[in-house]
């Protein structure tokens, strides 16, 4: 048995935060619910859930184009919520902060506008090997449209990122480094900061993905000095359909839009048209305005805890995991890198990882089976899929038991 603490270091307020989460007090099939599938998406603490009832039933409106009362509230939490992402991100303008569906939709705008704009027959784009598809597809596209070309630093046997090889592809074709600042798949976190300075020295923006490590880490844009960062809010313990593209103003400012409509332009005739300021002229129609309040109020929520609290309690879960994971025979962690979040991703002797989530789901225990949209890290891993238990603010240690206790069943049944 693991002789790691069965609790978080300090006086974590676990039961406030489990309170805090009522789709935590579910029972499935007869099990009280065991949430392991953060990754993908998160929990509502009841301070969203609220947030974006109360703020339907009183001031709900559509934005920036009503003179009257509600309008007038609206537009005020609306952007109040930007300011709110600015902090969050220490980005130095509420004007780099564009209001975007999630992650992938930001990718795709960054690719769309600077990009399609920018690039030219033989620039290079580096990616690398442990992509979600959401940062590999819109490249890819741009590439087609452009003629670029797609250049993938590779990972090693654990997962984490070969930086030397990642520094040999940067070259003066490269365009535009675009990287997770951590793995969906693997957990891996990736020295940013390092890899940006790399880039930098040869005058190469970055933009980071940072669809996983939002909710995880201290994310400061200024400090990392990245040129884009991008962030959904489904995963931060807000609503989905809300997401986040902060770029450098100066990036943003000389970039196209990349949809037309309403609410980008400044002045519309049948011969041309102007557009409309930042961030606005990304924003084209009617945006997810509850939504983006109700992830204001999912970044104040982990604020209250605080960024250090979180990380300890999320270390200290990922490493009794993988020690109580490691104590169980056939059973391989895909994604063993010395920097990584809270993220079990493993597969069994003999047992599809399809057929360990279901059993799981008997016992209450909720994980991910699949590819976890990033196909090329499962060829290099050479595995069909993989089982994946990603843990948040709200999991225990005692869920770790529980899924540990369920994975020796399964073996005992299936293996
Ligand atoms: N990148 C990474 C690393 C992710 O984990 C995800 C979500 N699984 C995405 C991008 C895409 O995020 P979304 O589906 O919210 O746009």
């Amino acid at each position: 048995m693991s002789t790691l603490p069965r609790q978080s270091p300090q006086a974590y307020p676990i039961e406030r935060i489990r309170a805090d989460f009522p789709a935590l007090r579910q029972q499935i099939r007869g099990k009280p619910l065991v949430y392991l599938d953060n990754a993908a998406s998160a929990q509502k603490p009841k301070q969203v859930i609220d947030t974006l009832a109360e703020f339907y039933r009183h001031d709900f409106s559509n934005i920036h184009r009503s003179v009257h009362t509600l309008g007038e509230r609206a537009t005020a939490r609306y952007e109040a919520s930007r300011d709110t992402v600015r902090r969050f991100l220490n980005a130095a303008a509420v004007e780099e902060i564009v209001f975007v569906r999630g992650t992938t939709e930001a990718i795709n705008l960054v690719a769309q506008s600077f990009g399609r704009s920018r690039f030219r027959e033989g620039d290079e784009i580096v990616i690398s090997a442990m992509e979600h598809h959401s940062n590999i597809v819109p490249w890819q596209m741009v590439c087609r449209q452009t003629g670029a070309r797609l250049k993938v630093a590779p990972i090693d046997e654990d997962g984490a990122l070969i930086v030397e090889e990642y520094q040999r592809l940067l070259g003066p074709r490269t365009k535009l480094v675009a990287i997770a600042h951590m793995s969906n798949a693997l957990g891996t976190l990736n020295p940013a900061g390092e890899l940006i300075d790399m880039a930098h020295a040869r005058g190469i923006p970055v933009l980071l993905d940072g669809a996983q490590a939002a909710p995880h880490v201290k994310v400061d844009v200024q400090a990392l000095d990245c040129d884009f960062y991008a962030f959904s809010g489904h995963k931060l313990y807000g609503p989905t359909g809300i997401g986040v593209l902060y770029g450098k103003r100066k990036l943003l400012e000389a970039m196209p839009p990349w949809q037309g409509g309403g609410e980008m332009i400044r002045t519309v005739t049948f011969e041309r048209t102007e557009y409309n300021d930042l961030p606005y002229k990304f924003e084209a129609g009617t945006p997810a305005i509850a939504e983006a309040v109700g992830l204001g109020a999912a970044i104040e929520y982990i604020e209250g805890i605080g960024w250090e609290t979180i990380a300890a309690h999320e270390h200290a879960l990922i490493e009794y995991a993988t020690a109580r994971a490691l104590e169980i025979p056939g059973l391989r962690i895909i994604g063993t890198a010395g920097e990584k979040g809270a993220i079990l991703s493993f597969t069994l002797e003999r047992i599809h990882p399809h057929d360990i989530g279901t059993f799981l789901d008997h016992y209450g225990i909720a994980v991910r089976a699949g590819h976890h949209c990033a196909m090329p890290v499962m060829d290099f891993f050479q595995v069909p899929a993989t089982a994946r238990a990603s843990f948040g603010i709200y999991n225990t240690h005692e869920e770790v038991d529980q899924l540990m206790d369920a994975i020796r069943e399964i073996i005992k049944v299936f293996g």
